[in-house]
């Protein structure tokens, strides 16, 4: 066991000590951490520690983080930085969780100078030097095709360069006319997929926005990332220059593996 409560008051932390029981519990709710290489695991589990270690967590409306929540959490932070560091995360230090679904009071006054007030149904939020908030799901509870977690990061990586506009700071080497093109022109594709009614292989919260497309893509680019390949592969190639990943490869590899192992 190791020490959330120090952690949630911000008091002396420590790297948390984490035994083989439970790596194997926390992992097993996390399946596509399969697409990654033994070593690539090792490193992702020493990152999540670290992470653990140097950002504070919060539960809200009363939520009681334990800790397989806050590693399960760091684990998924961690994957999108495993090949480009935890600095990519610094200058903020807060993650706040709430239990399922919160919704934000919003106030927003119109072009005509009219209040709006309504409740925003949201899973989570990013802020630019502020804290990430996402919404916590325990086990089956969680939405389907949606990795709140993986989501949220993306924007703070999106973020890090100014603003969420789906473009994030790009690698020595990576084009942004390129990847402004193959973006724009998968996220105008995708849009006319959604307004067509046709359902879609991954989310459609991507057609709200650029960054939100960037965000979506992000989540099946780690979650299901043959299916991003194969209905997007100059997105999922920009993505993987990006994350320095190949999760595509890794799960092909991951299920031939499985299937051999079923008898005739
Ligand atoms: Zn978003």
């Amino acid at each position: 066991m190791f020490e959330s409560l120090r952690r949630l008051f911000g008091l002396q932390r420590s790297r948390p000590v984490v035994d083989a029981a439970q790596w194997a519990r926390v992992e097993a709710a996390l399946p596509f951490l399969d697409f990654l290489d033994p070593g690539d695991r090792l490193r992702l589990r020493d990152m999540a520690l670290d992470f653990l270690e140097i950002k504070q967590f919060h539960g809200a409306q009363g939520l009681q983080l334990d800790d397989d929540m806050l590693l399960a959490i760091a684990l998924q932070a961690c994957l999108p930085v495993l090949n480009i560091g935890l600095e990519a995360y610094a200058g903020w230090v807060g993650v706040v969780v709430y239990p399922g679904d919160f919704i934000i009071p919003r106030r927003e006054v119109d072009e005509a100078g009219v209040l709006h007030e309504y409740d925003d149904e949201v899973l989570g939020e990013a802020w630019e030097g502020g804290p990430v908030i996402i919404a916590w799901f325990a086990g089956a509870q969680q939405p389907a095709g949606v990795n709140v977690v993986i989501h949220e990061f993306a924007h703070k990586l999106d973020m890090e360069n100014g603003g969420v506009d789906g473009l994030p700071r790009l690698h020595a080497g990576m084009s942004r006319s390129t990847w402004a093109a193959v973006f724009s022109a998968a996220y105008d594709d995708f849009c006319a997929e959604v307004d067509r009614g046709v359902e879609t292989v991954i989310d459609p919260y991507g057609a709200e926005h650029p960054g939100e497309f960037f965000a979506v893509v992000s989540e099946a680019f780690f979650e299901t990332p043959t299916v991003l390949q194969e209905r997007f592969p100059a997105v999922y190639d920009q993505l993987s220059q990006f994350y320095r990943l190949d999760p595509a490869a890794g799960q092909i590899r991951h299920q031939g593996r499985c299937n051999r192992r079923l008898p005739d």
